[in-house]
């Protein structure tokens, strides 16, 4: 019984709810519609909410929201925007491993602190490659250095202001001529920290700092528009590069190692071993790998609905949980399974961690239990869960968060944003863009990556774990995912809590409290009794 002081007396106030224990102890499996959180006291404002969480053991992310490897969600585009705003995307690969590499590079290079391998020219090249280097990579302050090379000796700069008004005919002038020569340039000394440097670059007001060593040799550079998105994006997630995070999803066949290691080289993060069912000896094996190759490489196992599950790719060193089966909203894994021919079995001898996703359907658990128990029981072993699936507004990613989960991952929410990969294309009158299932037959057409998570190459006849459809844009990451932060931290300041810390511990102590909703309190929880209305959420 908790006591609270009345007007000069104690007045008792009996228990009121469940405790999550209470909550998912009576054998039904819970979605995050079948129950609500209760309120508690709120003495703090909502954008003092800290919503830090881990992403896993070595990763802690600002924002707890990251972006599904889907071929309809996460690019490079999507994943700067994550990562710019706190969250990170994972870069699907339903692609060539060439093709997946190169958009992680992309994340990576987005926003840099010390740039070690710059595009550097001599002052015998030309205007003409100073364009052509402007169109390849976008941008033109690019140091000159005596052999064209880092590592040689400094000899100018040429910036946007030297070849503004060139004219065509001018593309044959040496860079010699042109350049901003070294006796005008403002240098760091190598040595020199981030934050010293970021102090010269601001007080020089020049686009770029070259950082010389003592034999006035070039060995870094630092770039204006790099201060800029610092100042722009506070939330960012960053590594000790003050590169951008970023993620990417392999599967778990032989083949995949050639991916893994193109990836790798690429400076990704954190890799989600993508499978719809985790517990497999495939993905144990390819832990492992993973684990003794690239020792600092975060590994994100799953996917998984039990505690069983969990243990045995917590056991093999998994950095991370992935944790739904059959909750996506483009998913049909958990319907019942079409007649197998007695005879499929032997069609797919050469069984991998993916085949047995063929015969999962009518498997999968509710959402809400399956994020509680497996969150549960990883804490033990401080393994972060991320619950994958199912998160259609605010208040499911509050719930997930409240259930234990550390980040929530989302596909259908993200997807028909603008930096959604795909087109915008109108269907009568409303401007939409694909989003399709990963284990659609559309997806796994294209014979690349998505089908390894549901299927294994010698599969004779596929069985459809995803629908294909289109979603109604909704505009930029940018204004979305700071709308989904004030969200999160109003419900968190409702429960009051004042972070999602806090919020685990209170759900973990008993003192947060749920109830169950029956389908009229699901009712009267809606919008109703209106003869029409309009929905805008930000
Ligand atoms: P959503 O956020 O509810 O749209 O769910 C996205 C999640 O669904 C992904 O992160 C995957 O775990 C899962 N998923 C993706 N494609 C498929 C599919 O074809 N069938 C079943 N689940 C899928």
């Amino acid at each position: 019984m908790a006591d609270y002081l009345i007007s000069g007396g104690t007045c008792y106030v009996p228990d009121d709810g469940l405790t999550a224990q209470q909550l998912f102890s009576c054998g039904d499996g819970l979605t995050y519609n079948d129950f609500l959180i209760l309120p508690g006291y709120i003495d703090f404002t909502a954008d003092e909410v800290d919503l830090t969480s881990a992403l896993t053991k070595k990763i802690t992310l600002k924002t707890p929201m990251v972006s599904s490897p889907m071929d309809t969600v996460s690019e490079a585009n999507m994943a700067i925007a994550m990562a710019l705003t706190g969250g990170i995307g994972f870069i699907h690969h339903n692609c060539t491993p060439e093709f997946q590499a190169n958009e992680v590079r992309k994340v990576k290079k987005y926003e840099q602190g010390f740039i070690t391998d710059p595009v550097v020219l001599s002052p015998k090249h030309r205007v003409g490659d100073v364009f052509e280097a402007k169109a390849r990579h976008g941008f033109c302050g690019i140091p000159i250095t005596h052999n064209g090379k880092m590592g040689s000796k400094l000899v100018g700069i040429i910036s946007s202001r030297d070849i503004d008004f060139l004219k065509e005919e001018e593309r044959d002038l040496l860079l010699s001529e042109i350049m901003t020569k070294r006796e005008d340039l403002v240098v760091a000394p190598g040595g020199v920290t981030l934050k010293e440097a970021n102090e010269i670059l601001q007080r020089s007001k020049k686009g770029k700092l070259p950082i010389v060593n003592e034999e006035d040799e070039l060995v870094a550079i630092i770039a204006r528009t790099d201060l800029k998105k610092n100042r722009d994006y506070p939330l960012a997630s960053k590594d000790a590069k003050k590169q951008l995070l970023c993620g990417a999803a392999i599967g778990t066949h032989e083949d995949d190692k050639y991916r893994l290691d193109l990836l790798a080289q690429a400076g990704v993060d954190a890799i989600v071993l993508d499978s719809s069912q985790g517990n497999s000896i495939f993905q144990i094996n390819m832990i492992k790998y993973i684990k003794d190759k690239y020792p600092e490489l975060q590994v994100i196992g799953g996917n998984v609905v039990t505690a069983a599950q969990a243990k045995n790719l917590i056991d093999a060193g998994v950095d991370a949980l992935r944790v739904g089966m059959g909750s996506g909203s483009i998913c049909i894994t958990q319907e019942a399974a079409p007649k197998i021919p007695p005879d499929l079995k032997s069609h797919s001898p050469k069984c991998s961690s993916t085949v047995m996703g063929n015969y999962m359907l009518a498997c999968g658990r509710p959402q809400a239990t399956a994020v509680y128990k497996v969150s549960e029981y990883a804490r033990r072993f401080g393994i972060p869960v991320i619950a994958d699936g199912g998160i259609q507004s605010v208040g499911h990613i509050a719930k997930a968060l409240a259930l234990g989960a550390s980040t929530v991952m989302m596909g259908s929410l993200l997807a028909a944003t603008s930096e959604a990969p795909g087109e915008y294309f109108f269907s009568d009158g409303i401007r939409l863009k694909k989003y399709r299932g990963m284990g659609s037959l559309d997806a796994m057409d294209k014979n690349l990556g998505s089908q390894n998570r549901y299927f294994s190459e010698t599969d004779k006849i596929k069985v459809a774990q995803g629908v294909s459809g289109a979603i109604q844009d909704k505009g930029s990451i940018h204004k979305f995912i700071p709308y989904l932060i004030a969200g999160i931290q109003h419900s968190c300041q409702d429960i009051g809590s004042k972070s999602l810390t806090q919020l685990r511990a209170m759900m973990y102590s008993g003192e947060l409290k749920f109830e169950k909703r029956t389908m009229s309190a699901q009712v009267e929880g809606g919008v109703h009794g209106l003869h029409s209305y309009e929905k805008r959420l930000f």
